[in-house]
């Protein structure tokens, strides 16, 4: 008989499993402290439980790790980790110290189905969604090895779509809000922009933030550049972030990559400036972040900056998001998990 992966639980199964096997309702409690708190890597470090149930548990249980199979730092204190899952795909996440944060990127699926052009991580085909703990489970790994230091913010902006792999990443929201205690205001969603995803998002995730990855002001481009956009096209996607219950004080931001000669110009700054009226809004402007054989090039510094100053005379919150991490091929857009890749081409 294989043996029950306890993170594979969700809250309920696990209470099942703890009623099943005889004991105590708060012994699924106390699992759940131990395994998102205290963030331990296997049953037998569950010291709160005699050698005897430990044993007794481990029998028949198990506490499941990612496998760390690579970890790179940047000159800039960016570190990019390459993780292996139980099936043998992998998957990459970033950690981004800046000021007082550390901000870990998480991905929700090993590889991405949106096939956007600009993003390395949409050159592979989708592997698979990645299971709520394997979601989870890049915090608790990354958080064991940088103690004493402690992520303060969470970002879905790693491999993957999100709101493509939608019940999986709303079960890993209630575990790092509930289980690990981390506020929803610490965390952002990125979406490229499943619209009639955004209201059950409302409706049944905990309310974290939403970045919408916009990167264009007119279907044609858009259609070019993400393919939803020819599903969910520019007005159904800002209906659904009009339509979007934000708590008080609280905005949508709108990441937009900046592309040499594609989207980068004073036209599309003021229509950038007619599509976000009506909703409260920031911008994330970043500067396109090349890899090898790719089709665009960043834009020169000015029209960059050309670019933000007629989104702030226009009093909109626009802020130039200086790439991190570029050494190592772990800023934004450029992730592409290839251990295997690599190992098969040696
Ligand atoms: N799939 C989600 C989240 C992951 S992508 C989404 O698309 O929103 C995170 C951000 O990286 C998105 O805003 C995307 O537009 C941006 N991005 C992708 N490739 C990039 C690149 N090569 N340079 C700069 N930003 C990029
Ligand atoms: Fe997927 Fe986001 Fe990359 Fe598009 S930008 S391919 S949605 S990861």
């Amino acid at each position: 008989m294989s043996k029950i992966n306890l993170k594979a639980l969700s809250k309920q199964e696990l209470a099942s499993f703890v009623k099943e096997s005889g004991l105590p309702a708060f012994r699924a409690k106390q699992l759940l402290h131990w395994m998102y708190e205290r963030r331990v890597e296997a049953i037998q470090e569950i010291t709160e439980f005699s050698k005897d149930l430990r044993e007794r548990l481990a029998e028949k249980a198990y506490i499941s790790n990612l496998e760390m199979l690579d970890r790179k730092s940047a000159g800039d204190g960016t570190e990019k980790f390459l993780f292996g899952l139980e099936d043998g795909e992998s998957i990459e996440s970033v950690l981004i110290p800046d000021e007082d944060r550390l901000t870990i990127c998480i991905s929700s699926q090993a590889g991405c189905a949106m096939c956007c052009r600009f993003c390395l991580t949409g050159t592979m085909a989708l592997k698979r969604n990645l299971l709520p703990h394997e979601i989870v489970d890049q915090i608790i790994s990354v958080s064991r090895m940088i103690g004493p230091r402690k992520i303060t913010n969470i970002v879905f902006m790693g491999m993957g779509e999100p709101l493509a792999n939608f019940d999986n990443v709303t079960e890993a929201l209630w575990r790092i809000t509930g289980d690990m205690k981390i506020s929803p205001k610490r965390i952002t969603l990125s979406t490229s922009g499943i619209a009639p995803k955004f209201s059950e998002l409302a409706n049944k995730a905990p309310k974290v933030k939403l970045a919408v990855s916009l990167n264009a002001t007119t279907d044609e481009i858009r259609d070019y550049l993400m393919p939803v956009n020819r599903t969910y096209p520019l007005k159904r996607l800002l209906e659904a972030c009009r339509e979007y219950p934000l708590p008080r004080g609280r905005r949508i931001t709108f990441e937009y990559v900046l592309l040499k000669g594609v989207n980068d110009t004073p036209q599309d700054a003021k229509r950038l400036i007619r599509l976000l009226k009506g909703i409260q809004s920031k911008v994330n402007l970043i500067p396109f972040n090349p890899y090898p054989g790719s089709e665009f090039e960043r834009p020169d510094e000015k029209s960059v900056l050309e670019f933000q100053n007629i989104l702030l005379n226009a009093h909109i919150t626009a802020i130039i998001r200086k790439s991190k991490g570029q050494d190592i091929s772990a800023a934004c857009g450029q992730l592409r998990a290839r251990y295997r890749d690599e190992r098969t081409a040696l």
